[in-house]
């Protein structure tokens, strides 16, 4: 019944995440079409497994030994960028947002830089800071598409998702996006203030700001965090609120890690650092 599948096993899932960290996903699928997720959804339902999609990992720490979902990536129809008439884009989300910001020139220009996809980016509303405010892709968003976890496709317009810092209450798996970059006109030709460059594997940032004055990494560095290493991972010394596998971490290794710093800043600071990175396991 889905012998036209792809599904692989048994997938290493460190070579799915830029933390390069993780143990083995249960089942894997590059997806290429509606079709084919729908497929997906099923023989999910059939094995009673999570079906979990995954743009470029570098938002996730994955857990070891075996993680028993099902990792399905967008491929294929879901790579396409398509200007409708003079301001609207289709992007499929499997499309990673490096390559949007480099057809669509300097509309765009304040993401470059911002590693993952854009299912990604709208999933976990990501953004840049530029002086005072944030600026996330979802402020460009009109609208998407989505698969839910029965199988059917919902247009969901932007007005009608809930979305914060880091945060929107999508569910199911976000196939196209329609974006409008006049929405973000203000910040046309600008570039990001700071995106940081790390010879080692990480996952960007691992704490959510507490606020635009108060951001994670002052917290962390005021705490004496900066180059704090626990086995293979280490706190950075350039950026306090990224982790990094230095030397072959494992996820214990950069979990403790995360827990100390929340210990420690709570009791020196009283911030509560809520987690920015998705942790599966
Ligand atoms: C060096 C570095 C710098 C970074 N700097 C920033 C920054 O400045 N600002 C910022 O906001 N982020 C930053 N990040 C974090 C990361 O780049 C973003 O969160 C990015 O949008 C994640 O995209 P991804 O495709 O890698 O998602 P993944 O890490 O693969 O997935 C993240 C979450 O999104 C979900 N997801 C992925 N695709 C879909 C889909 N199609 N439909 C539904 N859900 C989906 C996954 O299930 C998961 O829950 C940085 C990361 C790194 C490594």
């Amino acid at each position: 019944m889905f012998k036209r599948l792809l599904i692989k096993e048994n997938v290493p899932l460190r070579n799915m995440c830029s933390f390069r960290i993780g143990g083995i996903g249960r089942f894997f699928l590059p997806a290429s079409s509606v079709d084919e997720l729908k497929q997906a959804l099923e023989f999910a339902r059939d094995w009673d497994i999570r079906l979990m999609p995954i743009g470029r990992g570098t938002n996730i720490l994955f857990g070891e030994g075996m993680l028993n979902y099902f990792f399905v990536k967008l491929s294929g129809e879901f790579l396409k960028i398509e200007r409708i008439g003079t301001d609207l884009i289709k992007i499929g989300a499997g499309v990673d947002l490096s390559k949007l910001v480099s057809v669509t020139g300097e509309s765009l220009s304040v993401f470059r830089g911002l590693p993952g996809t854009v299912g990604g980016a709208v999933k976990g509303n990501a953004g840049v800071r530029i002086g005072n405010t944030y600026v996330s892709f979802m402020d460009a968003v009109e609208k998407i598409v989505i698969i839910d976890e029965i199988g059917e496709i919902r247009e969901l317009s932007s007005d009608n998702i809930e979305k914060g810092y880091r945060f929107t209450n999508i569910e199911g798996i976000i196939l196209y996006v329609w974006i409008r970059p006049d929405l973000i006109s203000n910040f046309r030709g600008i570039m990001p203030q700071r995106i940081v460059v790390e010879p080692y594997p990480n996952a960007g940032s691992i704490f959510k700001n507490p606020s635009i004055e108060v951001s994670a990494g002052y917290l962390i560095d005021l705490c004496g965090f900066k180059g704090r290493r626990l086995g293979g991972a280490m706190v950075s010394r350039i950026h306090a609120n990224f982790i990094l596998n230095v030397d072959d971490a494992s996820f214990e290794d950069v979990h403790s890690l995360i827990k100390e710093i929340e210990e420690v800043v709570f009791e020196r600071t009283g911030y509560k650092l809520e987690r920015e990175i998705r942790i599966m396991r």
